[in-house]
């Protein structure tokens, strides 16, 4: 089967609870959605994977939780409060607002479809720089009042990171290489947001700052590269839709020397393949950039302090060469909306069930599926059999996320649970009564098995590891 649209993916978010509109019951708001319930427990389920990946599976790597508000001081020193900018475009003829960076050609790309304008008359204003960052205050003042009182909601998690490394470093006595992780909202007044949880406003991030000796950060790094490709594999996403990209330096953050994205095929249903692809995450050698600019102790060029706020320096003494440095960083960013959105349209497929009706199968890796075992009663006027199938939702779900489901036929149960992706549907029949055994159903398959309730548990956790 071709690959689904996002709009596919859009529709059956809705139907079934994965992703609701934000402020839908007042029109909404533009760009912002909500995870339902089984949105949250499929978002979980990645973000789980990967800090046990990184933080538990590994020895080299802490976790941590910053603050979404921090002293403005730090987005002065990061460079997000000069540069962290977008050039924006109007169009003076339909009004239409545009990012620079992202049109072909310095022309209303709304011309040749919906711009009123038309050619020569569709004129674009001149680029101007807009600053992503959303601005509150703190305390009861104003901005406006008390220029003091201006923070700015984090635009990216990984400033969090930087100036807690001598904080990380001192209570963990680690020596380098080694890394740190957050996983948090990021906050990003985007000029065109869109595509479905693509690109929002508000949006979650996994993000790992990886500190290592100046000499060692282009093989790092690319080994990092090497390993995040692996780990979406790992999560089910099929090779043919990853892609690498090499940013060039007019793409580069201005804090990195080279920064690698991981594309996925996002959107299959445009012609051109190369704009099928666009970014699921960025892996940027951030060099000595960050811990620099936060340091007491750094100087320019000139030999200037670069920051004479600081209270700290975040240089780092190797005991072994007895050599001080900055650490260089690199840094593997994922975004949470991204990834939800990608393994969701790399595990939809349809079949046709033996009736001929369409059916909709969300083939998820078990570990990422909301939903592991559904448990269903073939007849809920039978007192019996629905006992039997409670007692055993109880039971299994000391282990596995279980539900109960006894409000519609079989047939109409089991493709609700495809539907969401629940790997397998327990089924309690007249027989049970008598035998003590259930049905277990295969999602991908369709085939059942016949097992005795005795060694459910230990078959089930059996085939979700294989799954
Ligand atoms: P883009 O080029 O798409 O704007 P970016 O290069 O600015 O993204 P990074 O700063 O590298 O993004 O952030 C790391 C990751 O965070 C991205 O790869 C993406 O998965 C996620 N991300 C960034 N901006 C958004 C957004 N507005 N909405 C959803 N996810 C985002």
């Amino acid at each position: 089967m071709s690959a689904p649209s996002i709009e596919t993916i859009v529709n059956l978010s809705k139907r079934r609870g994965f992703v609701f509109p934000a402020s839908e019951i007042y029109g909404g708001l533009s760009s912002a959605w909500d995870f339902g319930p089984l949105g949250v427990e499929l978002a979980n389920n990645i973000k789980n994977a990967w800090w046990r990946w990184l933080v538990h599976e590994r020895d080299d790597i802490e976790g941590i939780d910053t603050c979404i508000i921090q002293n403005r001081l730090v987005w002065k020193y990061s460079g997000h409060e000069a540069t962290f900018n977008d050039p924006l475009v109007d169009c003076r003829t339909c009004k239409g607002r545009f990012r620079y960076d992202k049109l072909h050609e310095y022309h209303c790309p709304r011309e040749s479809s919906t711009c009123v304008g038309k050619g020569k008359e569709c004129d674009l204003t001149e680029p101007r720089q807009f600053n992503l960052m959303f601005k509150t205050t703190v305390g009861a003042v104003s901005a406006e009042d008390d220029p003091s009182a201006l923070v700015y909601l984090r635009p990216e998690t990984a400033q969090g990171i930087f100036i807690n490394f001598k904080n990380v470093l001192d209570t963990t006595r680690r020596k380098l290489p080694f890394g740190i992780a957050q996983i948090g909202k990021s906050f990003r007044n985007e000029v065109t947001p869109g595509n479905f949880i693509f690109r929002t406003r508000e949006f979650e991030q996994m993000e790992m700052e990886y500190f290592c000796h100046p000499k060692d950060a282009a093989k790092i790094h690319q080994e990092w590269i090497d390993a995040f490709l692996q780990w979406f594999k790992d999560l089910g996403i099929s090779e043919k839709n990853l892609k690498l990209h090499e940013q060039t330096p007019d793409e580069l953050a201005h804090y990195a020397v080279r920064c690698v994205d991981i594309l996925y095929r996002f959107f299959p249903e445009r012609p051109d393949e190369k704009a099928q692809f666009d970014e699921l995450m960025g892996i940027a050698n951030r060099t000595d950039y960050d811990l620099r600019q936060h340091s007491k102790k750094a100087v320019d060029e000139h030999g200037n302090r670069i920051n004479p706020d600081s209270t700290e320096d975040l240089s780092y003494f190797d005991p072994v060469t007895q050599e001080r440095f900055y650490p260089y960083c690199i840094e593997p960013a994922a975004g949470v909306n991204r990834t939800v959105l990608a393994v969701m349209m790399d595990a939809y497929s349809e079949k046709m069930s033996e009736r001929g009706e369409k059916r909709v199968i969300l083939k998820l890796k078990a570990s990422l599926a909301p939903i592991k075992v559904a448990v269903l009663p073939l007849a809920k006027n039978k007192p019996e059999i629905v006992s039997m199938a409670k007692a055993i939702k109880k039971d299994l779900m000391k282990d596995f996320r279980t539900v109960y489901d006894d409000t519609a036929g079989i047939g109409k149960l089991y493709a609700r649970q495809d539907e969401i992706g629940t790997p397998f549907c327990v089924t309690v029949d007249h027989q049970s009564l008598e035998d003590n055994a259930v049905t277990v159903r295969d999602r991908d398959t369709w085939e059942q098995d016949r097992i005795n309730v005795s060694q459910l548990g230990e078959y089930l956790r059996k085939r979700l590891k294989e799954k």
